[in-house]
């Protein structure tokens, strides 16, 4: 084993006790079933419902994410109850709804995040998207991956690692960025 794979060993083993599972969703372009695990475009609606507009500027909602609970990997499975967990944002800016309602915040009024049971999948739902929606895409898998956190929350959980370790840690890319679920 090469001297940089034995320190990569060490350092996974100092930091083990912190160490999660988490899930990278691997991605197609487009759009899938109304009930799919998606970024973007079309969400299951109610046959009731139009597309949720935002409380401040009276304008439709991005649609960011939809997770199909009943279909998450591994451990995730039924962590969250079953159904459709959908996340709604207004990302408009004029006004600029982001700052006016502190959009940030867990309560915000500017998103919507929800959990829903899908049903009547035959009724068609008039759907007016917003303007410059984000483009479509799929969650077609979940790749299992091994997640530390970085240098600072390591050091805050009191394992002291030093320059060296801090370094093997970053060039790794052992703590996992970007979209994941769970870590
Ligand atoms: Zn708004």
């Amino acid at each position: 084993m090469a001297e940089s794979d034995v320190k990569l060993e060490q350092l996974k083993q100092k930091s083990s006790p912190l160490k999660r599972s988490a899930w990278k969703p691997i991605v197609q372009e487009g759009d899938g079933a109304l009930t799919a695990s998606k970024f973007a475009g079309t969400p299951w609606l109610n046959a009731s419902e139009r597309w949720l507009l935002c409380p401040n500027c009276n304008k439709p909602m991005q649609f960011f994410l939809q997770l199909n609970l009943d279909e998450l990997p591994g451990a995730l499975k039924a962590k969250f109850g079953s159904g459709l967990l959908q996340l709604f944002y207004c990302t408009n800016y004029k006004p600029p709804c982001e700052c006016d309602c502190q959009g940030w915040e867990p309560f915000s009024t500017i998103k919507v995040v929800r959990i829903v049971q899908p049903s009547n999948l035959n009724v068609k739902v008039e759907i007016s998207q917003p303007n410059k929606s984000f483009p479509a895409k799929l969650i077609e898998a979940w790749e299992a991956v091994d997640d530390y956190p970085d240098y600072q929350t390591i050091e805050n959980c009191e394992i002291a690692i030093n320059e060296e370790e801090s370094n093997t840690l970053v060039e790794n890319h052992i703590t996992v960025t970007g979209d994941k679920l769970g870590g």
